[in-house]
């Protein structure tokens, strides 16, 4: 059997392209125009492509978006003052600071954007919203994962969802977005760690398999029952010594060996990958409409 390939460009481009009208509609019949600041502490080339990749998507929707840098050196009150700057700035619906920091402490970072900015998701009242379910910012990441899910078509309600991964940025939220009591949603899920005795046992019995180990190609055909959608989230580089750079992006399932047996499947790239900048656009958008309150 060879999976359906589950092309997440394809869906990003057709999910900005409804972003797109929206925000042409926010700006003709009522004056808004969504705003994104991304916060760059540091000059970390992968950081630096991410938030440059972040602006061309915004410019692309027609999303305002600004870009704060700070000096790797800066101080943990220095990096505060330019968030709590971008919290009291009305044209800034939406903050993001860009994840890792070189030296300052996360935690209070992120706490500190306002709760109602916070288009990362990863607050800790956005998150406690999501475990309570109530209305909120989701993250990017697993809100994207939900979204190729729902566009392919595939059930999600009833199903035994098996996640690898319980990090507080995709595993965890991932796990809970699935399993909301909610049309869209509605699955029965198994969250699998570091510490899960006989994982394969686990992921051969999900109906949908959602891995992010950050360990490439972990999973193997072997691991996967036969028809089950696989969603991988993993990014990891391996050496290739036919490529110019020595090296090649896969993700954390074994894709050539998995797609013989999965019904339906994400590559990597070109799978999860462009759903977060997207879940990104929706939130800022989102955030907008909220600030400025119903028509
Ligand atoms: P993380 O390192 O914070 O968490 C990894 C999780 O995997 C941990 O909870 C750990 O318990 C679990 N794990 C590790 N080894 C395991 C094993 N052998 N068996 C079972 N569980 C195991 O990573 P993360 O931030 O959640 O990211 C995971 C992967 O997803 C990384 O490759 C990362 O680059 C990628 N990622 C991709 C996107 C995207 O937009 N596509 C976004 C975020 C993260």
């Amino acid at each position: 059997m060879s999976a359906r390939i589950l092309d997440g460009n394809e869906i990003a481009a057709a999910m900005r392209e409804e972003l797109r009208s929206e925000v042409e509609e926010l700006r003709e019949q009522r004056q808004i125009t969504p705003g994104l600041a991304v916060v760059l502490v540091g000059d970390d080339p992968a950081s630096q492509s991410y938030v440059r990749n972040k602006g061309k998507a915004c410019r692309d929707v027609g999303i305002h978006s600004v870009q704060r840098n700070l000096e790797a050196s800066a101080t943990l009150d220095e990096v505060l003052e330019e968030v709590e700057r971008l919290n009291a700035d009305p044209a800034i619906h939406g903050i993001l600071v860009q994840l890792p920091l070189p030296d300052q402490d996360e935690s209070q970072v992120l706490n500190a954007i306002a709760p109602g900015k916070d288009v990362d998701g990863l607050h800790p009242l956005n998150l406690g919203k999501l475990l309570r379910q109530e209305e909120g910012f989701l993250p990017c990441t697993p809100h994207g994962v939900q979204q190729i899910l729902l566009r392919s078509g595939i059930p999600i309600a009833g199903q035994h969802v098996v996640v690898v991964g319980r990090s507080t940025l995709v595993g965890r939220p991932v796990a809970n977005i699935l399993l909301q009591k909610a049309e869209d949603a509605n699955a029965t899920v198994t969250l699998c760690h570091s510490g899960t005795a006989d994982l394969a046992a686990h992921t051969r019995s999900g109906d949908i398999v959602i891995v992010a180990a950050g360990h490439a190609q972990m999973i193997g055909a072997d691991m996967i029952r036969d028809g089950a959608t696989v969603i991988d989230v993993g990014i990891n580089f391996i050496p290739d010594p036919t490529r110019k750079s020595g090296r090649r992006m896969v993700g954390d399932v074994d894709f050539e060996a998995a797609s013989q047996v999965a019904g339906a499947i994400t590559p990597v790239p070109g799978g999860v990958g462009p759903m977060t900048i997207t879940m990104l656009l929706y939130n800022t958008i989102w955030s907008a409409k909220r600030h400025h309150g119903p028509n």
